[in-house]
């Protein structure tokens, strides 16, 4: 509005001229006030912003002067900005002294100038490159100890722009030492428990293999049990040597998987051989349900695989006080070479409770003590199953209820060496069985007969065996046909059915091959004239033998599956052993002879003079101890390949105390053929010697087991 002059405004144009002026007057009031309170806010603001910078400042002061590490910041001309205190120890000086210093001058003397000239190139690479670089190293310092560096080196990147790098050393010497020293530890823990296991299993040979001697004199019953409780608690304490010493090895990271070219038939027969008398010995029935078209020969550490399927089938015995054991092996092909193998044992056991399940791989755990309690054990037995599993690419599973059965489940890949089946009978069209007998064994040898696809008939399915026995006698009452009415090929009956009725029988199918189901136990007794014999625990290998062997082929009685009553008798063979503990030759020439195997053995206290007797004699076989003074058994074992003379190829078994699992593969490594270990076992020699021997040498007989 343009200013008229006051002497010509009216009253009214005047009193509205100074309303107007007065409203001007407050809003400008208003605004004066707003700018006062941005202006106070602004300068709060100015304030906070300085102390938040101030603050930052004290934060990284107090970080890079107290950190440990060592950290230097690099323009991008390689000089320095900023550092931890801690580089004192590699500048010699305070960081303010150091400022715009180029790095290849920052570092005391006695700093390795080799050291200085590296970083200063890898700091210029991660200038060029951009990338972080982090590796471990070792400063050589004048006149100090080294200095063991993990160090970092990165690019100090804003945006797209390096400004410089950053330098990170990390002293890692004490932890270096400290591992140092663990290792150390560990590996002197390793091999005090390999001597103390050697030092141990020596006296225990002598106390296994005399008391093994004694049961062969002639002893009262209640002696004969003396020294059977001798022997088993000698094999106990034996147990739990390998299983302390296989697990510190483990735990040291030192087990050695060795895969070789396996069959698995023996693998089986081993182990039914082992655990077949312990669970029939407690009353329990074990089966084997071997998938007959498994491959035959595969590619594993087969002995870790036994040791892992025997724990747990002797867990399965421990801790089932009644009723059954089924080790099931089948597999899934993975490939054309490739098979899972999957072992299970399932036992009628006292179980586990869902909570415990998660602790029982742990080393040293045992659980349910109160139920357990009477139970002898270390608690390593699954932990050192399950880690050798794993060092081997499978695993070891639990299923379990409490109060009814537990099922441990072995999975394991496996390459295959042969693909022929495991057990294939030839023309199965052609066979015919008669079953003669009643209860699990019998069942079990139904359903492999079934698995195989063989006719089969039982003779009178609702008979109890008494009665059986009296049909069967009966000459009156026909006898049944097979299903097709074709003649029956082969005869298979329990041992509870008397002899006297199987011959009447015999005389009644005189075309048909005879095979008794013997249990272990009860096969003390000599049978009666029988074809072939199929001991338990029933293998479908056996089984598919009996059934290839063409009827009344052989009458010769045909031992099977039953190391612990084998006995075999040597002929014209000569042996040398060669040890220089006195009790422990005298041991095993005593087995060798006396023993049970009547050879002719020499005896040698060292490796001079084994070696004496080896260029003057010729041996059908060798045993050599380990661990001689002197020359040890590796190096005469060497001497006799490497010398002309009548033993260069003779078989070579080394003698040892140190039986750890993996010590077969290092024998044969060095030129041996094969191990025996300490304490010795008689079946094991049994086994060496019937291995080894020229076939014509050894005859397996049958006789009443010692003890
Ligand atoms: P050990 O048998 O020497 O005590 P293991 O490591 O073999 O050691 O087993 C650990 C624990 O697992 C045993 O103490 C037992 O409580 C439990 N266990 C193992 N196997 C079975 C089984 N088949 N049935 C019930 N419990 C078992």
């Amino acid at each position: 509005m343009d200013e008229e002059p006051l002497e010509n405004m009216t009253l009214d144009q005047a009193r509205a001229e100074i309303e107007s002026l007065r409203r001007s007057l407050r809003r400008r009031e208003r605004d004066n006030r707003v700018l006062t309170q941005m202006y106070q806010n602004a300068e709060r603001l100015r304030q906070t912003f300085e102390s938040e910078k101030q603050l930052q400042h004290l934060y990284n002061d107090l970080l890079l002067s107290n950190t440990p590490n060592m950290i230097i910041l690099l323009n991008e001309n390689q000089e320095y900005i900023l550092g931890s205190s801690a580089c004192a120890r590699l500048t010699g000086a305070r960081h303010t002294e150091l400022s715009l210093r180029p790095f290849n001058l920052l570092f005391r003397p006695e700093i390795d100038p080799d050291w200085v000239e590296k970083m200063d190139r890898l700091t210029r690479e991660v200038l060029e490159s951009r990338e972080v670089l982090r590796f471990n190293d070792t400063i050589r310092v004048d006149g100090e100890p080294d200095i063991h560096v993990r160090t970092t080196i990165s690019p100090m990147l804003v945006g797209t722009v390096c400004h410089g790098t950053t330098v990170a050393v990390n002293d890692v010497t004490e932890l270096m030492l400290a591992q140092q020293r663990a290792e150390e530890a560990a590996r002197s823990k390793a091999s005090f428990l390999a001597n103390m296991s050697h030092e141990i299993r020596t006296p225990m040979n002598a106390i296994k293999g005399l008391s093994e001697l004694l049961a062969l004199t002639p002893l009262n019953q209640t002696q004969k049990n003396y020294i059977k409780n001798i022997v088993g608690s000698a094999d106990s304490l034996i147990s739990v040597i390998n299983d302390v010493l296989d697990f510190s090895k483990i735990d040291a990271n030192r087990i050695e998987i060795v895969p070789v070219a396996y069959s698995l038939n023996k693998l089986i027969d081993e182990i039914a051989g082992v655990i077949g008398l312990r669970a029939e010995e407690k009353g329990l029935h074990l089966f084997m349900e071997i998938a007959p078209d498994i491959p035959s020969h595969l590619v594993g550490d087969d002995a870790r695989i036994k040791q892992i399927v025997l724990n747990l089938l002797s867990n399965a015995v421990k801790y089932t006080p009644s009723g059954q054991i089924v080790l099931k092996i089948a597999y899934t092909r993975t490939g054309p070479d490739q098979i899972e193998m999957v072992c299970s044992v399932k036992d009628t056991g006292i179980g586990i409770r869902p909570e415990d399940i998660p602790l029982l791989f742990d080393a040293f755990a045992r659980v349910d003590l109160k139920a357990n309690r009477s139970i002898q054990g270390t608690g390593l037995g699954l932990a050192i199953s399950q880690r050798l599993a794993r060092s081997m690419g499978g695993d070891v599973t639990i299923d379990s209820e409490y109060g009814v059965g537990s099922t441990f489940t072995l999975r394991i890949p496996q390459e295959v060496a042969e693909d022929t089946a495991l057990a294939a009978v030839e023309n199965p069209e052609e066979i015919r069985v008669l079953l003669v007998g009643t209860g699990a064994r019998m069942e079990n040898a139904r359903r492999m007969l079934r698995e195989l696809h063989i006719a089969h008939t039982l003779f009178g399915e609702d008979d109890s065996d008494i009665g059986l026995a009296k049909n069967l006698s009966d000459q009156s009452r026909p006898l049944p046909d097979s299903d097709d009415g074709e003649k029956f090929s082969h005869c298979l009956y329990t041992d509870i059915i008397p002899e006297r009725d199987i011959a009447q029988l015999r005389q009644r199918l005189p075309d048909c091959r005879f095979g008794v189901l013997r249990s272990i136990i009860n096969s003390m007794e000599e049978p009666g004239r029988t074809d072939a014999m199929l001991f338990s625990p029933l293998v479908v290998t056996e089984l598919s033998r009996f059934l290839n062997q063409n009827r009344r082929m052989t009458t010769r009685r045909i031992k099977q599956a039953d190391p612990l009553s084998a006995r075999i008798q040597v002929t014209g063979a000569k042996a040398l052993v060669v040890d220089d503990n006195r009790i422990n030759l005298m041991v095993c020439e005593k087995m060798l002879v006396l023993g049970l195997y009547g050879l002719e053995v020499v005896s040698a206290s060292g490796a001079s003079e084994g070696l004496q007797l080896c260029s003057e004699q010729a041996f059908d076989i060798l045993f050599i101890d380990h661990m001689m003074p002197g020359m040890d058994g590796v190096e005469m074992t060497t001497a006799i390949r490497s010398r002309p003379g009548p033993n260069r190829k003779a078989p070579v078994v080394a003698l040892t105390a140190n039986v750890a699992n993996d010590m077969r593969s290092y024998f044969i490594k060095c030129g041996m053929d094969d191990f025996v270990g300490k304490p010795i076992d008689r079946n094991e020699l049994a086994r060496v010697l019937t291995e080894w021997l020229p076939p014509e040498k050894v005859t397996k007989t049958w006789t009443k087991s010692i003890g």
